[in-house]
Protein backbone atom coordinates (compact mmCIF):
# COMPACT_ATOMS: atom_id res chain seq x y z
CA UNK A 1 0.00 0.00 0.00
CA UNK A 2 1.46 3.54 -0.56
CA UNK A 3 2.18 5.71 2.20
CA UNK A 4 -0.45 8.18 2.56
CA UNK A 5 -0.40 11.73 1.94
CA UNK A 6 -1.33 13.97 4.42
CA UNK A 7 -4.93 15.34 3.54
CA UNK A 8 -5.57 18.97 3.69
CA UNK A 9 -8.14 21.10 4.94
CA UNK A 10 -8.50 23.94 3.25
CA UNK A 11 -10.23 27.53 3.82
CA UNK A 12 -12.21 28.52 0.97
CA UNK A 13 -12.87 32.00 2.48
CA UNK A 14 -16.45 33.56 3.02
CA UNK A 15 -17.43 33.42 -0.31
CA UNK A 16 -15.63 35.09 -2.95
CA UNK A 17 -13.71 32.28 -4.86
CA UNK A 18 -10.76 35.14 -4.84
CA UNK A 19 -10.78 35.55 -1.19
CA UNK A 20 -8.92 32.20 -0.71
CA UNK A 21 -5.06 32.05 -0.04
CA UNK A 22 -2.42 31.40 -2.01
CA UNK A 23 -1.64 28.00 -0.38
CA UNK A 24 -5.37 27.13 -0.36
CA UNK A 25 -4.55 27.61 -4.23
CA UNK A 26 -2.41 25.73 -4.66
CA UNK A 27 -3.63 22.80 -2.82
CA UNK A 28 -6.56 22.61 -4.96
CA UNK A 29 -4.08 22.81 -8.08
CA UNK A 30 -2.13 19.67 -7.12
CA UNK A 31 -5.13 17.60 -5.61
CA UNK A 32 -6.02 14.55 -7.02
CA UNK A 33 -9.33 14.37 -4.98
CA UNK A 34 -11.56 17.29 -3.59
CA UNK A 35 -14.39 17.00 -1.46
CA UNK A 36 -15.99 20.29 -1.02
CA UNK A 37 -19.31 21.51 0.44
CA UNK A 38 -22.06 23.93 0.13
CA UNK A 39 -20.55 27.15 0.77
CA UNK A 40 -17.50 26.58 -0.98
CA UNK A 41 -17.16 28.94 -4.17
CA UNK A 42 -18.15 26.70 -7.19
CA UNK A 43 -15.48 28.84 -9.25
CA UNK A 44 -12.42 27.05 -6.82
CA UNK A 45 -12.92 23.92 -7.87
CA UNK A 46 -11.90 24.68 -11.35
CA UNK A 47 -8.55 25.17 -10.13
CA UNK A 48 -8.34 21.46 -9.06
CA UNK A 49 -8.27 20.55 -13.28
CA UNK A 50 -8.32 16.67 -13.47
CA UNK A 51 -8.68 16.34 -10.08
CA UNK A 52 -11.75 13.66 -8.68
CA UNK A 53 -14.56 16.23 -7.43
CA UNK A 54 -16.60 15.11 -4.86
CA UNK A 55 -20.03 16.85 -3.34
CA UNK A 56 -20.32 16.32 0.41
CA UNK A 57 -22.42 19.36 0.78
CA UNK A 58 -24.98 18.83 3.44
CA UNK A 59 -27.55 20.55 3.63
CA UNK A 60 -28.76 22.21 6.55
CA UNK A 61 -30.78 19.71 8.31
CA UNK A 62 -30.71 16.87 5.10
CA UNK A 63 -29.63 13.75 6.39
CA UNK A 64 -28.29 12.49 2.76
CA UNK A 65 -24.16 12.68 3.92
CA UNK A 66 -23.10 11.75 7.31
CA UNK A 67 -19.96 12.89 8.73
CA UNK A 68 -19.01 9.27 9.80
CA UNK A 69 -19.03 9.27 5.89
CA UNK A 70 -17.37 12.15 5.09
CA UNK A 71 -14.28 10.83 7.40
CA UNK A 72 -14.28 7.17 5.74
CA UNK A 73 -14.01 8.99 2.22
CA UNK A 74 -11.58 10.96 3.21
CA UNK A 75 -9.20 8.21 4.91
CA UNK A 76 -10.10 5.78 1.77
CA UNK A 77 -9.03 8.22 -0.58
CA UNK A 78 -5.77 8.97 1.26
CA UNK A 79 -4.91 5.54 1.96
CA UNK A 80 -4.79 4.81 -1.94
CA UNK A 81 -1.87 7.33 -1.54
CA UNK A 82 -3.63 9.95 -3.42
CA UNK A 83 -3.28 14.04 -2.70
CA UNK A 84 -6.71 14.67 -1.02
CA UNK A 85 -7.88 18.11 -0.67
CA UNK A 86 -10.90 18.65 1.94
CA UNK A 87 -12.08 22.21 0.83
CA UNK A 88 -14.29 23.79 3.44
CA UNK A 89 -16.26 27.25 3.86
CA UNK A 90 -14.33 30.10 5.44
CA UNK A 91 -11.83 29.09 8.13
CA UNK A 92 -11.69 25.05 8.13
CA UNK A 93 -11.63 25.28 12.23
CA UNK A 94 -14.61 27.80 12.55
CA UNK A 95 -17.67 26.06 13.31
CA UNK A 96 -18.44 23.54 10.06
CA UNK A 97 -16.51 20.35 11.60
CA UNK A 98 -13.18 20.67 10.47
CA UNK A 99 -11.97 19.33 13.95
CA UNK A 100 -13.70 16.35 14.17
CA UNK A 101 -12.39 15.20 10.35
CA UNK A 102 -8.79 16.21 11.55
CA UNK A 103 -9.28 14.28 14.59
CA UNK A 104 -10.70 11.09 12.73
CA UNK A 105 -8.12 11.31 10.07
CA UNK A 106 -5.62 11.49 12.61
CA UNK A 107 -7.07 8.18 14.51
CA UNK A 108 -6.37 6.10 11.24
CA UNK A 109 -2.95 6.74 11.21
CA UNK A 110 -3.54 10.02 8.42
CA UNK A 111 -1.66 12.98 8.53
CA UNK A 112 -3.38 16.07 8.65
CA UNK A 113 -2.87 19.73 7.18
CA UNK A 114 -4.37 22.57 7.71
CA UNK A 115 -4.77 25.78 5.39
CA UNK A 116 -6.36 28.09 6.89
CA UNK A 117 -8.78 30.37 5.30
CA UNK A 118 -10.81 33.75 5.94
CA UNK A 119 -13.62 33.28 7.75
CA UNK A 120 -17.11 34.92 7.25
CA UNK A 121 -17.41 35.05 10.99
CA UNK A 122 -15.28 38.54 10.54
CA UNK A 123 -15.42 38.96 6.92
CA UNK A 124 -19.12 38.95 6.89
CA UNK A 125 -18.67 42.18 8.89
CA UNK A 126 -16.01 43.44 7.33
CA UNK A 127 -18.01 43.07 3.59
CA UNK A 128 -20.79 45.17 5.12
CA UNK A 129 -18.56 48.00 6.73
CA UNK A 130 -18.19 46.94 10.45
CA UNK A 131 -15.19 46.43 12.07
CA UNK A 132 -15.82 43.70 14.90
CA UNK A 133 -13.56 45.20 17.30
CA UNK A 134 -13.47 49.11 16.76
CA UNK A 135 -11.77 49.98 19.27
CA UNK A 136 -13.94 52.91 19.82
CA UNK A 137 -16.91 51.19 20.80
CA UNK A 138 -15.64 47.15 21.96
CA UNK A 139 -12.58 45.26 22.79
CA UNK A 140 -14.33 41.98 22.31
CA UNK A 141 -16.16 40.22 19.91
CA UNK A 142 -17.74 36.73 21.04
CA UNK A 143 -18.75 34.36 18.15
CA UNK A 144 -21.52 31.76 18.49
CA UNK A 145 -23.19 29.25 16.48
CA UNK A 146 -26.72 29.90 16.55
CA UNK A 147 -27.69 25.61 16.04
CA UNK A 148 -26.90 24.97 19.63
CA UNK A 149 -27.56 21.00 20.58
CA UNK A 150 -26.25 19.75 17.27
CA UNK A 151 -23.74 17.81 18.80
CA UNK A 152 -22.18 20.75 20.90
CA UNK A 153 -20.24 20.04 23.70
CA UNK A 154 -22.22 22.23 26.16
CA UNK A 155 -25.62 24.46 25.82
CA UNK A 156 -24.89 27.71 25.23
CA UNK A 157 -24.86 30.04 28.31
CA UNK A 158 -27.01 32.84 26.28
CA UNK A 159 -26.93 34.74 29.28
CA UNK A 160 -22.93 34.89 29.45
CA UNK A 161 -22.90 35.88 25.69
CA UNK A 162 -25.45 38.93 26.55
CA UNK A 163 -23.27 40.17 29.06
CA UNK A 164 -19.84 40.25 27.62
CA UNK A 165 -19.50 42.68 26.12
CA UNK A 166 -18.45 44.32 22.71
CA UNK A 167 -19.68 42.72 19.76
CA UNK A 168 -21.57 39.24 18.96
CA UNK A 169 -21.13 37.13 16.06
CA UNK A 170 -23.93 34.46 15.41
CA UNK A 171 -23.11 31.97 12.92
CA UNK A 172 -25.79 29.44 11.58
CA UNK A 173 -28.39 31.25 13.28
CA UNK A 174 -30.61 32.66 10.83
CA UNK A 175 -33.06 29.43 11.28
CA UNK A 176 -33.69 30.00 14.70
CA UNK A 177 -33.19 34.45 14.94
CA UNK A 178 -36.11 35.11 16.42
CA UNK A 179 -35.73 32.73 19.57
CA UNK A 180 -31.94 33.90 20.28
CA UNK A 181 -32.59 37.60 20.21
CA UNK A 182 -35.38 37.23 22.54
CA UNK A 183 -33.26 35.10 24.92
CA UNK A 184 -30.43 37.51 24.61
CA UNK A 185 -33.09 40.51 25.31
CA UNK A 186 -34.05 38.50 28.01
CA UNK A 187 -30.76 37.84 29.59
CA UNK A 188 -30.00 41.73 29.51
CA UNK A 189 -28.90 42.82 26.30
CA UNK A 190 -30.36 45.95 25.33
CA UNK A 191 -33.52 45.47 22.89
CA UNK A 192 -32.34 48.97 20.64
CA UNK A 193 -28.93 47.60 20.51
CA UNK A 194 -27.71 47.80 16.71
CA UNK A 195 -27.42 45.04 14.54
CA UNK A 196 -26.89 43.66 11.50
CA UNK A 197 -27.58 40.50 9.40
CA UNK A 198 -25.38 40.22 6.04
CA UNK A 199 -26.36 37.18 3.77
CA UNK A 200 -24.20 35.78 0.99
CA UNK A 201 -21.47 38.08 2.45
CA UNK A 202 -18.82 38.74 -0.52
CA UNK A 203 -20.32 37.56 -3.11
CA UNK A 204 -22.44 39.75 -6.15
CA UNK A 205 -25.45 38.66 -4.01
CA UNK A 206 -24.53 40.16 -0.54
CA UNK A 207 -27.14 41.60 1.00
CA UNK A 208 -27.40 43.79 4.36
CA UNK A 209 -29.89 44.97 6.65
CA UNK A 210 -29.56 46.30 10.02
CA UNK A 211 -31.93 47.21 12.78
CA UNK A 212 -32.07 47.30 16.61
CA UNK A 213 -31.74 43.71 17.83
CA UNK A 214 -35.13 43.24 18.87
CA UNK A 215 -36.63 44.21 14.91
CA UNK A 216 -33.65 42.70 13.15
CA UNK A 217 -35.98 38.82 12.87
CA UNK A 218 -39.01 40.79 11.27
CA UNK A 219 -37.10 43.64 9.10
CA UNK A 220 -34.35 40.77 7.88
CA UNK A 221 -37.19 38.06 7.07
CA UNK A 222 -36.55 38.42 3.49
CA UNK A 223 -32.62 37.10 3.96
CA UNK A 224 -32.30 33.68 3.98
CA UNK A 225 -28.65 31.53 4.34
CA UNK A 226 -26.18 31.40 4.80
CA UNK A 227 -26.60 34.91 6.87
CA UNK A 228 -23.97 35.84 9.26
CA UNK A 229 -25.85 38.67 12.21
CA UNK A 230 -23.64 40.98 14.23
CA UNK A 231 -24.68 42.40 17.16
CA UNK A 232 -23.34 44.92 19.25
CA UNK A 233 -21.80 48.92 19.68
CA UNK A 234 -19.40 48.64 16.27
CA UNK A 235 -22.36 48.13 13.99
CA UNK A 236 -23.05 51.97 13.78
CA UNK A 237 -19.73 52.84 13.08
CA UNK A 238 -19.68 50.92 9.88
CA UNK A 239 -18.44 53.45 6.89
CA UNK A 240 -20.66 53.13 3.57
CA UNK A 241 -19.58 50.58 0.94
CA UNK A 242 -18.90 51.68 -1.90
CA UNK A 243 -20.83 49.78 -4.95
CA UNK A 244 -18.67 48.00 -7.28
CA UNK A 245 -19.40 49.90 -11.16
CA UNK A 246 -21.90 46.59 -11.99
CA UNK A 247 -23.31 45.82 -8.59
CA UNK A 248 -27.15 44.56 -9.19
CA UNK A 249 -26.04 43.53 -13.03
CA UNK A 250 -27.20 40.76 -13.92
CA UNK A 251 -24.98 39.89 -16.93
CA UNK A 252 -25.52 37.26 -19.21
CA UNK A 253 -21.89 35.81 -21.09
CA UNK A 254 -22.84 33.70 -24.74
CA UNK A 255 -18.92 32.88 -25.50
CA UNK A 256 -18.20 29.17 -25.40
CA UNK A 257 -17.27 28.01 -22.22
CA UNK A 258 -13.94 27.26 -22.53
CA UNK A 259 -13.07 30.72 -23.74
CA UNK A 260 -15.62 32.41 -21.13
CA UNK A 261 -13.07 32.25 -18.08
CA UNK A 262 -11.36 35.70 -18.48
CA UNK A 263 -14.56 37.64 -19.52
CA UNK A 264 -17.03 36.28 -16.31
CA UNK A 265 -14.00 36.67 -14.29
CA UNK A 266 -13.55 40.37 -14.85
CA UNK A 267 -17.25 41.17 -15.11
CA UNK A 268 -17.71 39.66 -11.86
CA UNK A 269 -14.66 41.58 -10.31
CA UNK A 270 -16.67 44.84 -11.24
CA UNK A 271 -19.46 43.64 -9.27
CA UNK A 272 -22.20 42.11 -11.52
CA UNK A 273 -23.75 38.41 -11.55
CA UNK A 274 -22.70 36.26 -14.39
CA UNK A 275 -24.72 33.84 -16.00
CA UNK A 276 -23.12 32.33 -17.87
CA UNK A 277 -25.28 30.68 -21.11
CA UNK A 278 -22.64 29.39 -23.63
CA UNK A 279 -24.79 29.74 -26.95
CA UNK A 280 -22.33 28.27 -29.51
CA UNK A 281 -19.62 25.69 -29.59
CA UNK A 282 -16.92 24.64 -31.59
CA UNK A 283 -16.83 21.40 -33.38
CA UNK A 284 -13.35 21.19 -34.99
CA UNK A 285 -13.59 19.16 -38.38
CA UNK A 286 -11.06 16.39 -39.18
CA UNK A 287 -11.88 15.79 -42.74
CA UNK A 288 -9.65 15.60 -46.12
CA UNK A 289 -10.10 19.84 -47.01
CA UNK A 290 -8.64 20.23 -43.28
CA UNK A 291 -5.79 17.89 -43.88
CA UNK A 292 -4.80 18.99 -47.13
CA UNK A 293 -4.60 22.36 -46.17
CA UNK A 294 -2.47 21.40 -42.70
CA UNK A 295 -0.02 19.60 -45.23
CA UNK A 296 0.03 22.72 -47.95
CA UNK A 297 1.00 24.65 -45.11
CA UNK A 298 3.55 22.89 -43.81
CA UNK A 299 4.83 21.95 -47.08
CA UNK A 300 5.39 25.90 -47.82
CA UNK A 301 2.71 26.01 -50.41
CA UNK A 302 1.36 29.41 -49.15
CA UNK A 303 1.94 33.18 -49.13
CA UNK A 304 -0.48 34.23 -46.58
CA UNK A 305 -2.77 33.09 -43.67
CA UNK A 306 -5.15 34.76 -42.72
CA UNK A 307 -6.82 33.89 -39.18
CA UNK A 308 -10.47 35.31 -38.42
CA UNK A 309 -10.59 34.30 -34.57
CA UNK A 310 -9.22 33.29 -31.50
CA UNK A 311 -10.94 29.83 -32.27
CA UNK A 312 -9.79 29.54 -35.41
CA UNK A 313 -5.80 29.54 -33.98
CA UNK A 314 -7.07 27.06 -31.60
CA UNK A 315 -7.93 24.89 -34.46
CA UNK A 316 -5.53 25.15 -36.88
CA UNK A 317 -3.07 24.78 -34.14
CA UNK A 318 -4.50 21.48 -32.85
CA UNK A 319 -4.82 20.13 -36.33
CA UNK A 320 -1.70 21.25 -36.71
CA UNK A 321 -0.17 18.86 -33.42
CA UNK A 322 -2.66 16.20 -34.75
CA UNK A 323 -0.21 15.82 -37.11
CA UNK A 324 3.14 16.17 -35.82
CA UNK A 325 3.55 19.55 -37.22
CA UNK A 326 4.37 22.78 -35.19
CA UNK A 327 5.18 26.19 -35.56
CA UNK A 328 7.82 25.41 -38.58
CA UNK A 329 5.13 25.31 -40.42
CA UNK A 330 4.54 28.61 -40.42
CA UNK A 331 7.88 29.60 -41.77
CA UNK A 332 8.25 32.16 -44.09
CA UNK A 333 4.23 32.72 -43.92
CA UNK A 334 2.87 36.20 -43.74
CA UNK A 335 0.33 36.20 -41.29
CA UNK A 336 -2.81 38.12 -40.70
CA UNK A 337 -5.20 38.18 -37.82
CA UNK A 338 -8.52 39.89 -37.50
CA UNK A 339 -7.56 41.49 -33.99
CA UNK A 340 -5.61 41.49 -30.80
CA UNK A 341 -7.52 38.61 -29.63
CA UNK A 342 -6.66 36.71 -32.45
CA UNK A 343 -3.19 37.74 -32.13
CA UNK A 344 -2.35 37.02 -28.59
CA UNK A 345 -3.70 34.03 -29.60
CA UNK A 346 -0.69 33.41 -32.02
CA UNK A 347 1.78 34.85 -29.98
CA UNK A 348 0.81 32.08 -27.14
CA UNK A 349 1.99 29.94 -29.77
CA UNK A 350 5.46 31.63 -30.85
CA UNK A 351 3.95 33.15 -33.56
CA UNK A 352 3.86 36.59 -34.38
CA UNK A 353 0.91 38.38 -36.76
CA UNK A 354 2.38 39.95 -39.70
CA UNK A 355 -1.12 41.92 -40.29
CA UNK A 356 -3.36 43.39 -37.47
CA UNK A 357 -5.81 45.72 -39.20
CA UNK A 358 -6.34 48.57 -36.62
CA UNK A 359 -10.78 48.13 -36.93
CA UNK A 360 -11.00 43.76 -36.05
CA UNK A 361 -13.39 43.38 -39.08
CA UNK A 362 -13.25 41.17 -42.21
CA UNK A 363 -13.82 44.44 -44.23
CA UNK A 364 -10.55 46.44 -42.42
CA UNK A 365 -8.99 43.01 -42.76
CA UNK A 366 -9.68 43.22 -46.53
CA UNK A 367 -8.46 46.41 -46.59
CA UNK A 368 -4.58 45.85 -45.18
CA UNK A 369 -4.27 42.66 -47.36
CA UNK A 370 -5.38 44.46 -50.40
CA UNK A 371 -2.71 47.05 -50.05
CA UNK A 372 -0.10 44.02 -50.34
CA UNK A 373 0.65 42.99 -53.63
CA UNK A 374 -1.43 39.72 -53.81
CA UNK A 375 -1.44 39.16 -57.20
CA UNK A 376 -1.28 35.19 -57.99
CA UNK A 377 -0.25 34.78 -53.96
CA UNK A 378 -1.54 31.56 -52.53
CA UNK A 379 -3.76 32.72 -49.30
CA UNK A 380 -5.27 30.18 -46.52
CA UNK A 381 -7.92 31.48 -45.44
CA UNK A 382 -8.32 29.31 -42.07
CA UNK A 383 -12.04 29.66 -40.59
CA UNK A 384 -15.40 28.81 -39.42
CA UNK A 385 -17.50 26.85 -42.06
CA UNK A 386 -20.54 29.65 -41.46
CA UNK A 387 -17.93 32.26 -42.22
CA UNK A 388 -19.16 35.23 -44.37
CA UNK A 389 -17.78 35.56 -47.90
CA UNK A 390 -16.18 39.05 -47.76
CA UNK A 391 -13.19 38.14 -47.27
CA UNK A 392 -12.60 35.72 -49.86
CA UNK A 393 -13.94 37.95 -52.61
CA UNK A 394 -12.20 40.63 -51.62
CA UNK A 395 -9.25 38.63 -51.73
CA UNK A 396 -10.09 36.82 -54.60
CA UNK A 397 -11.06 40.28 -56.68
CA UNK A 398 -7.43 41.37 -55.56
CA UNK A 399 -5.89 38.62 -57.61
CA UNK A 400 -4.82 35.71 -55.04
CA UNK A 401 -5.80 31.99 -55.41
CA UNK A 402 -7.38 31.86 -52.00
CA UNK A 403 -8.42 28.28 -50.18
CA UNK A 404 -11.50 29.21 -48.08
CA UNK A 405 -10.75 25.69 -45.79
CA UNK A 406 -13.56 25.57 -42.68
CA UNK A 407 -11.71 24.62 -39.80
CA UNK A 408 -14.62 23.79 -37.40
CA UNK A 409 -18.49 24.17 -37.39
CA UNK A 410 -20.31 26.56 -35.27
CA UNK A 411 -23.34 24.62 -33.50
CA UNK A 412 -25.97 25.46 -30.62
CA UNK A 413 -25.43 23.73 -27.61
CA UNK A 414 -28.29 22.82 -25.20
CA UNK A 415 -28.61 25.45 -22.79
CA UNK A 416 -28.05 24.93 -19.24
CA UNK A 417 -31.44 24.99 -17.95
CA UNK A 418 -30.74 27.10 -14.86
CA UNK A 419 -29.10 29.42 -16.54
CA UNK A 420 -31.89 29.57 -19.41
CA UNK A 421 -34.17 30.47 -16.16
CA UNK A 422 -32.29 33.23 -14.92
CA UNK A 423 -31.82 34.97 -18.02
CA UNK A 424 -35.72 34.63 -18.81
CA UNK A 425 -36.29 36.38 -15.22
CA UNK A 426 -33.58 38.71 -14.57
CA UNK A 427 -30.99 39.06 -16.85
CA UNK A 428 -30.41 43.03 -17.53
CA UNK A 429 -27.87 42.82 -19.98
CA UNK A 430 -26.69 39.77 -22.94
CA UNK A 431 -23.14 40.04 -23.99
CA UNK A 432 -22.45 38.84 -27.82
CA UNK A 433 -18.92 38.28 -29.12
CA UNK A 434 -19.35 37.39 -32.33
CA UNK A 435 -22.35 37.38 -34.69
CA UNK A 436 -22.94 33.39 -34.34
CA UNK A 437 -23.32 33.94 -30.62
CA UNK A 438 -26.34 36.31 -31.34
CA UNK A 439 -27.66 33.40 -33.50
CA UNK A 440 -26.91 30.52 -31.28
CA UNK A 441 -29.13 32.64 -28.64
CA UNK A 442 -31.74 33.32 -30.46
CA UNK A 443 -31.95 29.71 -31.42
CA UNK A 444 -31.84 28.59 -27.92
CA UNK A 445 -34.61 31.23 -27.33
CA UNK A 446 -36.93 29.81 -30.41
CA UNK A 447 -36.37 26.11 -29.60
CA UNK A 448 -37.49 26.68 -25.62
CA UNK A 449 -40.34 27.94 -26.66
CA UNK A 450 -39.86 31.85 -26.69
CA UNK A 451 -41.99 34.41 -27.94
CA UNK A 452 -41.06 37.65 -29.77
CA UNK A 453 -41.91 39.88 -26.60
CA UNK A 454 -39.38 38.41 -24.79
CA UNK A 455 -36.69 38.34 -27.17
CA UNK A 456 -37.03 42.17 -27.31
CA UNK A 457 -36.90 42.45 -24.08
CA UNK A 458 -33.12 41.60 -24.26
CA UNK A 459 -30.73 44.08 -24.29
CA UNK A 460 -27.61 43.48 -26.12
CA UNK A 461 -23.95 44.73 -26.10
CA UNK A 462 -22.26 43.96 -28.52
CA UNK A 463 -18.06 43.29 -29.40
CA UNK A 464 -18.34 45.13 -32.53
CA UNK A 465 -21.11 46.30 -35.17
CA UNK A 466 -20.72 42.96 -37.34
CA UNK A 467 -22.23 41.51 -34.27
CA UNK A 468 -24.55 44.14 -33.70
CA UNK A 469 -26.04 43.73 -36.96
CA UNK A 470 -26.59 40.02 -36.75
CA UNK A 471 -27.71 41.20 -33.37
CA UNK A 472 -30.59 43.11 -34.68
CA UNK A 473 -31.36 41.30 -37.70
CA UNK A 474 -32.32 38.11 -35.42
CA UNK A 475 -34.46 40.65 -33.70
CA UNK A 476 -32.32 41.55 -30.88
CA UNK A 477 -32.53 44.98 -29.09
CA UNK A 478 -28.76 46.62 -29.39
CA UNK A 479 -28.10 48.88 -26.35
CA UNK A 480 -24.50 49.43 -26.85
CA UNK A 481 -21.36 48.38 -28.90
CA UNK A 482 -18.33 48.61 -28.21
CA UNK A 483 -15.55 51.26 -29.82
CA UNK A 484 -13.09 48.71 -29.57
CA UNK A 485 -13.68 45.64 -30.59
CA UNK A 486 -12.33 43.42 -28.42
CA UNK A 487 -13.30 42.00 -24.59
CA UNK A 488 -11.94 44.72 -23.13
CA UNK A 489 -14.06 47.14 -25.10
CA UNK A 490 -16.92 45.38 -24.81
CA UNK A 491 -16.82 45.39 -20.86
CA UNK A 492 -15.95 48.80 -21.32
CA UNK A 493 -19.05 49.51 -23.52
CA UNK A 494 -21.57 47.41 -19.93
CA UNK A 495 -19.04 49.88 -17.65
CA UNK A 496 -20.36 53.03 -19.98
CA UNK A 497 -24.10 51.90 -20.12
CA UNK A 498 -23.93 51.18 -16.39
CA UNK A 499 -22.97 54.55 -15.30
CA UNK A 500 -25.84 55.82 -18.02
CA UNK A 501 -28.28 54.01 -16.20
CA UNK A 502 -27.53 53.66 -12.49
CA UNK A 503 -30.89 52.38 -11.74
CA UNK A 504 -30.65 49.55 -14.88
CA UNK A 505 -32.61 49.18 -17.90
CA UNK A 506 -35.46 47.03 -16.88
N1 LIG B 1 -16.14 27.60 8.54
C1 LIG B 1 -17.04 28.63 8.11
C2 LIG B 1 -18.33 28.65 8.90
C3 LIG B 1 -19.17 27.44 8.70
S1 LIG B 1 -20.65 27.53 9.60
C4 LIG B 1 -16.32 29.99 8.20
O1 LIG B 1 -15.26 30.08 8.78
O2 LIG B 1 -16.83 30.96 7.63
C5 LIG B 1 -21.76 28.19 8.41
C6 LIG B 1 -22.15 29.59 8.77
O3 LIG B 1 -21.16 30.50 8.33
C7 LIG B 1 -23.42 30.08 8.11
O4 LIG B 1 -24.56 29.64 8.79
C8 LIG B 1 -23.26 31.58 8.19
O5 LIG B 1 -23.58 32.05 9.48
C9 LIG B 1 -21.77 31.73 8.01
N2 LIG B 1 -21.44 32.04 6.60
C10 LIG B 1 -20.74 31.28 5.75
N3 LIG B 1 -20.59 31.91 4.56
C11 LIG B 1 -21.21 33.09 4.68
C12 LIG B 1 -21.40 34.20 3.82
N4 LIG B 1 -20.92 34.21 2.57
N5 LIG B 1 -22.10 35.26 4.26
C13 LIG B 1 -22.61 35.29 5.51
N6 LIG B 1 -22.44 34.27 6.38
C14 LIG B 1 -21.75 33.19 5.98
Amino acid sequence: MPDPQPVLLVGAGPGDPRLITLAGADALRRADVVLYDRLAAPELLDLAAGAELIDVGKAPRSQTITQDNINQLLINHARRGQHVVRLKGGDPFVFGRGGEEASALTAAGIPVRVIPGVTSATAAAAAAGIAVTDRRAASAVTIVTGSDGDGTAEPIDWHAVANVGGVIVLMMAWRSIEDIAARLIDAGLSAQTPAAAIERATTPQQRVITAPIAELPESARSLSPPVTVVIGPTVPLAHPIADLPLAGWRIVVTRPAAQAATMIERLRTLGSIVIPLPTIEIRPRQDAAVDAAVQRLADGHYHYVALTSVNGVDTLWNALEHRQLDARAFAGVRIAAIGNETARALSRRGLHADIVPAAFTSTALSDRLEAEDLADKRVLLARAAQGSPVLRDRLSDAGARVDDVALYDTITPPPDPDALAELRAAANLVTLTSPSTAQGLVNILRDTGSDAAQLDSLQAVCIGPVSAAAARQCGLSVAAVADVYTVDGLIDAVLQLASEHPSGLR
